[in-house]
């Protein structure tokens, strides 16, 4: 098909082609003496991305999914307690890891569609006055609902429970799109990846550890190796890496973090709302509804929900054969329910409107009751009344 295959997934997301171009390079001795000046300003622009100076980033040659290992394997202990409100398959794929990774982890079942419960957090964490609960896993955004947490009102619960427990916190598809603040919300765990709000390929894991948390690593007794903070904070200290590093992607990310940057993250976090906010009042257009319920949209994806006699899987199957625009699916629970339309990364507002209207298209074939163009429409009126 001609054209570009556009890509409305909430990840990988689109890949602009400054960063394409800047990760098309000759391969380099990881050992040579030029190599800490790639390396040591990346560590440090990242610490600028998850708003913290106290704390301390990592890069990892991996994904997200190692990000939470690294997390769990380095600051907890073998057996040790752990808290997660399950409300989607992100959260319950950490729940599930914990488990496999032999930790005590108490799962609370929470509507898909809704955010962490932050009244419950509380109860249970003033109930909990053994500190045996060791950390709490909060999903900041939960992607495959279409679903933002209030990470600061994580924290104001632990504070209200006087609690010790570690915050942990997945930000694979919030940090760099959505506010996320590392310091301010006593975050002790962040983890990222390379391939949502970054723009990049998948093959980077960003993480970032408070010093509470880093103290903590020098005494867990969990068995590691290749995830081994300890490991990166010796080598990391000169500028360099415990194993190879993945080249490509820190010089894509050396450019990504200046297109980050040169927008300004307040910037960036605005379009991300604003764009969000187009496809929500397309979504109500075509009469239909969201996922997420009311206070918990995100700005990064919008999970769709489908009439109850209609496959959301038709919807993107037709988007993907017809129109070459691919939409994220629905997962476990809601798979077959849910289509949902990534707006995170490198979108504008006609990227968005291609995204609704290749939807809407599909919607249409697949005998849909929307009125053509409806979508479409409202996200226009929206986007023409708030443009800059
Ligand atoms: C994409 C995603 C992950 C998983 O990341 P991988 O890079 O695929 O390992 C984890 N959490 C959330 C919220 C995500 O969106």
């Amino acid at each position: 098909m001609a054209g570009r295959n556009h890509l409305y997934i909430p990840g990988p997301t689109n890949v602009p082609n400054e960063v394409l171009n800047a990760m098309h390079v000759p391969m380099e001795d990881h050992r040579s003496p030029i190599f800490p000046k790639l390396l040591t300003p990346l560590l440090e622009d990242l610490k600028k991305v998850f708003n913290t100076t106290t704390g301390q980033a990592f890069i990892f040659p991996a994904t997200g999914t190692a990000g939470w290992e690294v997390a769990f394997t380095n600051v907890l202990n073998p057996g040790d307690k752990v808290l997660v409100y399950r409300f989607g398959q992100f959260a319950h794929l950490w729940a599930e890891m914990g488990k496999r990774l032999g930790f005590d982890v108490e799962i609370h079942q929470e509507d898909w569609g809704k955010g962490i419960p932050l009244d419950k957090l509380e109860a249970r964490l003033k109930e909990d006055t053994n500190h045996e609960i060791k950390a709490v896993l909060a999903t900041h955004n939960e992607t495959s609902t279409g679903v933002t947490s209030d990470i600061a009102g994580v924290r104001k619960a632990l504070d209200a429970a006087n609690h010790p427990a570690f915050l942990f916190v997945d930000g694979v598809s919030s940090v760099g799109s959505i506010e996320f603040r590392m310091d301010d919300w006593g975050v002790d765990a962040i983890i990222s990846g390379s391939q949502k709000g970054f723009m990049l390929p998948a093959g980077g894991a960003f993480l970032g550890f408070s010093a509470k948390a880093l103290k903590a690593v020098e005494t867990s007794t969990y068995p590691r190796c290749f995830l081994d903070l300890k490991d990166q904070i010796t080598t990391n200290a000169t500028g360099y890496t415990p194993y190879t590093p993945n080249l490509p992607i820190l010089y894509g990310l050396r450019k990504s973090l200046d297109l980050m940057f040169a927008e300004g993250l307040d910037n960036i976090y605005a379009r991300h709302a604003r764009l969000g906010e187009g496809v929500r009042r397309a979504v109500a257009a075509w009469g239909l509804t969201t996922c997420a319920q009311e206070g918990f949209h995100s700005n990064t994806v919008t999970a769709v929900v489908v009439p109850a006699d209609k496959d959301a899987r038709e919807v993107i199957s037709t988007a993907f054969n017809r129109y070459n625009i691919s939409l994220g699916g629905g997962l476990s629970e809601v798979m077959g329910k849910v289509f949902r339309i990534g707006h995170m990364g490198d979108m504008n507002d006609v990227s968005m409107l291609g995204a609704i209207a290749g939807t809407e298209m599909a919607m249409l074939d697949c005998g849909f009751d929307i009125k053509a163009g409806s979508g479409v429409g409202a996200a226009i009126e929206y986007y023409r009344a708030t443009a800059k």
